[in-house]
């Protein structure tokens, strides 16, 4: 449902993403790989519209994002369409970015009733189930910063599911996070994926790409050099960089 054709990026004359590729079918969970400067964020925000790619095609759900296809030709859509359309597409980052002074369920409802325009009631009931989910029932009432940073990133996920997202964008989302809080925020993560959302997941949490990945995509200085499923990426890493990168951040 994501896909992803000969993306490229530049920042000026710094080409940071040079002819990536990659299909994200339902329910499957990407993840990727790679060190600091390699892309991977860039990627995220390109599939997400934060950035605009220089060529290449990216579509979801069959639509190529960004631009309306005209015969051969392709029209920039108006700002308002982008939005919509990178509305379908959550996204979670290291930084939680909640709304600090609004509460938990009003960080949640923000985006389904004022963007997408739902019924309060009927999101508010659906936020309190999510909520239920993520394990936080009893902070609907709650500011974000007396919760715990894994507490407030299993919120900033509620806000997302709340948007009815047809796939999750994670970028490093446990990488600001005490240790100790780590784990409830991929246990969180885990039980999405069981359930059948489509997730690509920027972490270096091995142990989640190992039980929860369908693939791992390693990046490097831009390109991926490496898809492995999980077992491989371990066991027997046909790329050698990848071999390297992994025993490193083991
Ligand atoms: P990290 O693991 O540190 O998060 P990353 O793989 O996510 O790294 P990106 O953030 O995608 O890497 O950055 C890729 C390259 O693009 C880096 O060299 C970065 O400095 C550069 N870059 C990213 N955003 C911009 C920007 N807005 N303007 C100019 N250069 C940028
Ligand atoms: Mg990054």
């Amino acid at each position: 449902i994501i896909s992803a054709e000969q993306i490229n990026k530049h920042f000026d004359d710094l080409h940071v993403l040079k002819d990536v590729s990659l299909d994200v079918h339902e329910g499957e969970v990407i993840c990727i790989i790679g060190p600091s400067g390699s892309g991977k964020s860039t990627f995220l925000r390109c599939i997400n519209q934060l950035e605009v790619t220089t060529d290449g095609i990216i579509r979801v759900m069959g639509e190529i994002v960004g631009y309306r296809e005209d015969g051969d030709k392709l029209h920039r859509l108006s700002d308002r369409k982008i939005a919509a359309q990178r509305s379908r597409v959550g996204m979670v980052f290291q930084r939680f970015n909640l709304f600090p002074h609004k509460t938990v369920l009003e960080n949640i409802l923000e985006g389904p009733v004022f963007v997408q325009k739902r019924n309060k009631e009927q999101v508010k009931k659906e936020a309190l189930e999510i909520l239920k989910k993520v394990g936080l029932s009893n902070k609907a009432n709650s500011y974000p910063n007396s919760l715990s940073g894994g507490q407030q990133q299993r919120v900033a996920i509620a806000r997302t599911l709340a948007m009815k997202p047809d796939a999750i964008l994670f970028d490093e989302p446990t990488s600001a996070l005490d240790p100790e809080l780590v784990g409830e925020v991929l246990a969180v993560m885990k039980e999405l994926a069981n359930s059948g959302m489509t997730m690509i997941v920027v972490t270096h949490e091995i142990g989640f790409c190992r039980e929860v990945a369908d693939k791992v995509v390693f990046m490097e200085s831009g390109e991926i050099v490496a898809v492995e499923s999980p077992e491989n990426m371990l066991t027997n890493p046909t790329h050698a960089r990848l071999k390297e990168f992994v025993s490193a951040v083991l």
